[in-house]
């Protein structure tokens, strides 16, 4: 559907010779719109941080060295760190990206997912700070044929949101199953939840329900992005189930064709 937008050009040979070449080049017009948003963006992310960093900056160079005791120095030097940081992971999660979409996935391997899941549940945990409950269910001797280290990334990720957006006192049930026509890992939370009308975006880059929540608690705003990628170089769907206010589930279905 939607607007097609035609190429044409005219070819002269000579005087007597004149040929008119049509070409649809919507399709190409559509992703050069793509790539153009996803610049601006990546430029937009990028200047928020620099911009408070450098402001830190100024007010330092501008300031006499004693007007600040050690604690006050160590408090901006934290401020400054925290926006450094901020730009290297989201640099971190571009060039993730980027692999994800340039190289080709290598052969599988059997994958111990419980392990794996086990060491993401041990990162969720330290993250949550007691600030939340977790439970897990998850079979022991079910393997994935795939690339270890993506399938480490695409647990961990769906596991930290469940913390990041579910405010403290909340549950997160971590399951590992097989089921009719593969296995599924599932993240259930009882977190904030999504608005049905964000659902089909939220895995595009850089979109956030609440940037400022996201911001907040280290978000880049890839993490789904790059979780989807891994999922489609699995063969994996990535399923979002949510409800404002009662919380999401997140899973990833591998076909029976992954499971070793
Ligand atoms: P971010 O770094 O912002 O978390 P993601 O790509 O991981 O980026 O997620 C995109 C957005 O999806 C988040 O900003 C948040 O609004 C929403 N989201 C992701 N996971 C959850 C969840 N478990 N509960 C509620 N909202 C979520």
């Amino acid at each position: 559907g939607g607007e097609r937008l035609l190429m044409v050009q005219l070819i002269s040979y000579n005087k007597h010779q004149r040929m008119l070449l049509t070409r649809d080049v919507t399709q190409i017009e559509r992703l050069e719109t793509t790539r153009r948003d996803f610049v601006a963006n990546v430029s937009h992310e990028l200047r928020t941080p620099l911009t408070v960093l450098a402001g830190f900056l100024e007010t330092l160079r501008d300031m006499p060295a004693e007007a600040l005791n050690e604690d006050q120095r160590r408090h901006y030097l934290k401020l400054m760190l925290d926006q450094a940081q901020r730009m290297q992971a989201i640099v971190a999660d571009l060039l993730t990206l980027s692999t994800l979409e340039s190289s080709p996935t290598t052969d599988p391997q059997p994958v111990d997912m419980p392990e794996l899941i086990a060491t993401a549940l041990d990162q969720a945990t330290a993250l949550s700070a007691g600030r939340h409950t977790f439970d897990r269910d998850i079979d022991p001797g079910l393997d994935i044929l795939g690339t270890a280290t993506e399938l480490a990334s695409a647990i961990s990720n769906l596991l930290v949101n469940a913390v990041r957006y579910t405010p403290d006192g909340g549950h997160i049930a971590v399951t590992w199953r097989r089921e009719d026509g593969g296995a599924r890992y599932a993240v259930q939370d009882t977190g904030i939840g999504i608005d049905s009308h964000h659902l089909p975006r939220l895995t595009e880059r850089f979109y956030r329900v609440d940037r400022s929540r996201s911001r907040e608690s280290g978000g880049t705003g890839l993490g789904l992005a790059i979780t989807k990628h891994i999922a489609m170089r699995h063969g994996a769907e990535l399923h979002i189930e949510s409800e404002p206010g009662h919380g999401s589930t997140f899973s990833l279905h591998f076909p029976d064709s992954r499971v070793a």
